[in-house]
């Protein structure tokens, strides 16, 4: 049994058999053997090798393969498996240095792909990426089963991985993939907030994790804690038996709370709406009982899907969550591509900084035949029910003025056309900047609404990637800086009589519920799976403890001693989420 900690990023407690995700850059951790190991480790590194072979003898049997190009292709890679003094090589590895096969085999062929590449002849550096391939197909019968099986499960897993992308994670199928972990990642990265949109339970940056996982075992991903537990005893796997099953019956309880207001007990009214990354994910905002789109995520119709959407894809996803949550406000952001969410259909440069680079709206006002087409669809959309537009990433004033200035270049196009919309659509953006936070009172008198993206906000505050496991203790929302620029924001809505909502992760935070409120937020955007436990918290407390919590806050100068204090707050509300 193996314990192992990481983030807690979307609740709930999974137990499955393992499937390890590989990927191009899964590093392989270097792990010891004891010399008594090493006869065993060598035969599965032989059986590897014989199955690759194997494999490879399958494919090349095939008509297509014999008679084209990719036939040379698997001749080399075949040649390569055969080389008695490359597998000598890994063999003597594994000896010598007491390490497992999967380690030798990833050390060795890198070391040679390295070579490879390093030589100024395009043939054979390029031959680099054949080394990669016949690592991932040793990887493969070493580590387990193959990523393309996630698409065609049969039975229950929990997917291991380094790494996961936003897309992967919308891909699974919820019916079989229980749980996830990874070994990077962070609470606020798109694949933590897919995770926890569609409620599949996940813990990331374990570091060192998934090639120490012998596929016949059963792991536990414990999604309150940030545990996993591979290959558990038998008291441990009936410990997480019940603790499942109590889960289970917290979450029955709150589903309970679905007709009833989110209301505190002093009476004020709390908005709860929902953020989705697909439409259909809207009627799940309703079944958890709030009150419309807050956030959606656009950008996800370019990341799933191989083809670029046409402005009738947008049209009909934009058409499908309208109808979904009837005359309640559908808020639609326009697409947020860059930094972790990159197309598949179209171009993107390779950036050094790709978070401080050309994503969200910049790349939008870049590309203005993509960024209309859009417009054009949330347009046509406006006229189906209470939709509103949302500007990303929006940094000053010139920025709001000339995405602005792009809608209403769609809006007279229409007009020639005679294709309806509603004129008076209210257009907000988003404060995810330090600067727009500071100027929030310049672009209040331009915007209809504030929706508070606190990932960002974070991330650029305090200088911390919000996807990158080794700095992810010093992510948090507890930090002065943050607090303070959040204070700000809310009075300056205030101020300009516009509203405002917080979308970002901190609002699915239970431990930070009451400091929202009592800092004067009365609209929350969240997971839909998260409304219920929201909402049991709003109708625990009333405003005035919201106040008097705020103001103790703000006279703290630490991060730590603020998030005990909201901690500690939230345990006496709520003792089952923790
Ligand atoms: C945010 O940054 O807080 C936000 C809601 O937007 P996203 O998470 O999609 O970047
Ligand atoms: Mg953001």
């Amino acid at each position: 049994m193996e314990i192992r900690k990481g983030i807690a990023v979307s609740p709930g407690i999974a137990i499955a058999k393992p499937m390890v995700i590989d990927s191009k850059d899964y590093r392989i951790p270097r792990r010891s053997i004891m010399p008594s190991q090493r006869d065993k480790e060598i035969q599965r590194l032989r059986k590897a090798f014989s199955k690759a072979i194997l494999e490879l003898e399958n494919l090349g049997s095939s008509k297509a393969i014999q008679e084209g190009k990719i036939g040379d292709i698997f001749a080399v890679h075949m040649r390569f498996l055969k080389d008695r003094s490359f597998r000598k090589r890994v063999t003597d590895f594994i000896s010598k240095d007491l390490v497992t096969a999967e380690y030798a085999v990833s050390t060795i062929l890198r070391e040679i792909a390295s070579h490879f590449a390093g030589i100024d002849d395009a043939y054979i550096s390029e031959r680099a990426a054949d080394i990669f391939d016949i690592e991932k197909r040793l990887l493969t019968h070493l580590l387990g089963k193959k990523q393309e099986e996630v698409d065609h499960l049969r039975e229950e897993v929990v997917i291991l991985a380094a790494d996961l992308t936003p897309t992967q994670t919308a891909g699974f199928n919820k019916s079989f993939v229980k749980g996830f972990a990874t070994e990077k990642g962070g609470r606020t990265s798109h694949t933590a907030i897919v995770a926890r949109s569609l409620g599949i339970p996940a813990v990331v940056a374990l570091g060192d994790l998934s090639s120490e996982v012998p596929p016949e075992c059963v792991v536990i991903v414990d999604g309150n804690r940030g545990v996993v537990i591979i290959d558990p005893d038998d008291d441990t796997l009936k410990q997480y038996d019940v603790y499942a099953q109590q889960m289970t019956q917290f979450v029955h309880e709150l589903d309970q709370l679905q007709e009833l207001p989110a209301e505190t007990r002093d009476g004020v009214h709390i908005k709860m709406l929902g953020n989705i990354e697909f439409p259909d994910e809207a009627e799940q905002i309703i079944e958890k009982g709030g009150e419309g789109i807050g956030l959606y995520r656009t950008e996800f119709l370019f990341l799933y899907g191989g083809q670029e959407p046409t402005e009738e894809d947008h049209y009909n996803a934009y058409a499908e969550a309208i109808r979904a949550v009837g005359d309640k406000p559908v808020v639609i952001r326009t697409m947020d591509l860059g930094a972790d969410k990159l197309p598949h259909t179209r171009w993107h440069p390779n950036e050094t900084n790709p978070v401080l680079g050309l994503r969200s709206i910049r790349y939008c006002l870049q590309d203005l035949s993509l960024f209309k087409t859009q417009l054009r669809a949330i347009l046509r959309a406006s006229v189906l029910g209470d939709v509103r537009v949302m500007f990303p990433l929006i940094t000053n004033l010139q920025e709001l003025r000339q995405a602005k200035m792009i809608l209403r270049d769609v809006m007279e196009d229409l007009d020639e056309f005679a294709v309806p919309y509603n004129a008076d659509l209210p257009v907000g953006i988003m404060i995810e900047t330090p600067s727009s936070a500071l100027t929030a009172s310049l672009l209040a008198n331009e915007s209809s609404f504030f929706s508070v993206g606190t990932n960002d906000l974070i991330q650029y505050t305090l200088a911390v990637d919000r996807a990158n496991e080794h700095v992810s203790t010093l992510f948090s929302a507890a930090e002065p800086a943050v607090l303070y620029l959040i204070r700000s924001v809310i009075h300056e809505s205030y101020k300009a009589g516009i509203g405002l909502s917080i979308c970002g992760e901190i609002a699915s935070d239970p431990e930070f519920i009451m400091l929202l409120l009592g800092m004067g937020v009365r609209t929350l955007s969240l997971a839909p799976p998260m409304i219920p436990e929201i909402k049991k918290i709003i109708r625990s407390v009333t405003i005035e403890e919201c106040n008097k919590l705020s103001r103790a806050v703000s006279t703290m100068d630490s991060a730590r001693q603020i998030k005990n204090y909201l901690r500690d707050a939230a345990i006496r509300i709520l003792p089952e989420t923790f």
